[in-house]
């Protein structure tokens, strides 16, 4: 197995001003490559501290993947750390200064002296050639080990590594590929995903939960020896038994993919389906969600926010009733014939939900959903800070839609 350590680099990132997300990110690249990942470590702008890391990982691992620290600056230290590690001088390239020159250019930028520290690679690196942002990466060999060395940046990280350490990397290594297979589910918590589950332990598989936020993730990691009938037999299982709270699965090609309102924009945009939407509790996220996925205000005819339900009665113009108890549902109804959409769909301000001794301790809202065909309503309770709130009961209504539509 060709093992891999990965190595961040950066006062800021040892500091926890900066959270290391390129290390997860390179992980799940090079787990699905088929390498095996063994230690994530992190320095700090210290350049003997880079040195002496670099050092003990090649007497570890096949591989080391550095990112981090070769800005401009005083305090980004990379290069010299390899060059003193290896007792290969930096060199200038050429090269990598005419790359860096057009990239001025093209942002209308003026070059100043200290970037071209940044074009001083280790004597016999390989470069890998930086479109993205300024600072070149570069690959070198160490005794039995490759270290791959790329920007801190995540962008410009993500770009160089798919494009141009990725294919050195597949040349380097006799790699097997696993495969990774995501069930998206939302509306049923973690616990009760492991609950429907249960023990699922076979071989060339691997099972695996992430949540985030409304959203949870359920994953497969099939190994290189896993036979393509074996995998498709796993997966069904898991789609039968996850039933309709899964709304995506991610890499097998079966079934809907993308992010729920991704989804949800899909299903309407196939029943060509007209949607009106008032937002109370959500305060425009539903609306963010949807425009942005490709074409999502398409199938929105109109959007409505209200802070208090006695706005959504006068906006509607709306005679008799009392607005302080409004019916939804008959603000629903109006709101779909006013607008002419197929769906109405209303989410309610929050209410603070109290414990006995009359502290807040989470909101609940409601989300009426109105159609020529019927009506219904759910409920919804959520905790965490307000922008949390917004998302989580937007996450509900899209689930609703989803489920309504389907
Ligand atoms: P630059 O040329 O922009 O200076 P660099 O290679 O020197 O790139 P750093 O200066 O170390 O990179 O980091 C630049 C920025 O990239 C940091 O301010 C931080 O926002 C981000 N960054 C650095 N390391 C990481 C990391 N491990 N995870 C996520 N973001 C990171």
């Amino acid at each position: 197995m060709n093992r891999v350590e990965i190595l961040s680099q950066g006062d800021e990132v040892i500091t926890g001003q900066t959270v290391d997300t390129n290390a997860a990110w390179l992980s799940e690249q090079l787990v699905l490559m088929g390498f095996d990942i063994v230690r994530h470590s992190t320095v700090g702008d210290s350049i003997e501290d880079i040195r002496e890391a670099l050092s003990q990982a090649s007497q570890r691992v096949d591989l080391v993947i550095c990112s981090g620290g070769l800005g401009p600056t005083d305090d980004d230290l990379t290069a010299e750390a390899v060059a003193l590690l290896s007792g290969s001088p930096l060199e200038f390239d050429a090269q990598a200064l005419a790359l860096m020159k057009d990239m001025f250019v093209r942002l209308n930028r003026s070059m100043v002296k200290a970037n071209e520290k940044q074009v001083y690679l280790p004597k016999g690196a390989t470069r890998i050639d930086n479109f993205w942002g300024t600072a070149p990466g570069f690959i070198v060999s160490y005794k039995h080990t490759l270290m791959a060395f790329l920007p801190g940046v995540p962008g410009e990280m993500k770009a160089m590594f798919e494009h141009g350490l990725k294919p050195e990397l597949l040349k380097h290594f006799d790699l097997q590929p696993s495969r990774r297979i995501i069930f998206r589910t939302t509306g049923v918590g973690e616990s009760n995903l492991q609950e429907k589950i249960g023990k699922f332990e076979h071989e060339h598989v691997c099972l695996s939960y992430r949540a985030m936020g409304r959203e949870v993730q359920v994953k497969l990691r099939f190994s290189a020896q896993c036979k393509a009938e074996e995998l498709d037999k796993h997966c069904r299982y898991m789609a039968d038994i996850l039933g309709d709270c899964v709304f995506a699965i991610e890499g097998w090609g079966q079934g809907p993919v993308g992010n729920l309102a991704e989804v949800v924009v899909a299903l309407l945009a196939a029943k060509n389906i007209k949607l009106v939407c008032a937002e109370g509790a959500s305060g425009g996220e539903f609306m963010r969600l949807v425009s942005l996925s490709a074409k999502g205000m398409s199938f929105i005819k109109k959007g409505y926010y209200f802070a208090e339900p006695n706005d959504l009665h006068e906006m509607l113009n709306l005679q008799g009733g009392s607005p302080e108890e409004p019916h939804y549902f008959h603000l629903a109804h109006t709101l779909r014939s006013t607008s002419q959409a197929d769906i109405a769909l209303i989410i309610t301000p929050f209410d603070s939900v109290k414990s006995k001794e009359g502290d807040s301790i989470a909101k609940s809202a409601q989300c009426f959903l109105v159609s020529g065909h019927g009506q219904l309503c759910v409920s919804d309770q959520v905790t965490g800070s307000d922008a949390y709130c917004q998302h989580a009961i937007s996450y509900r209504a899209l689930n609703l839609l989803r489920k309504y539509v389907l």
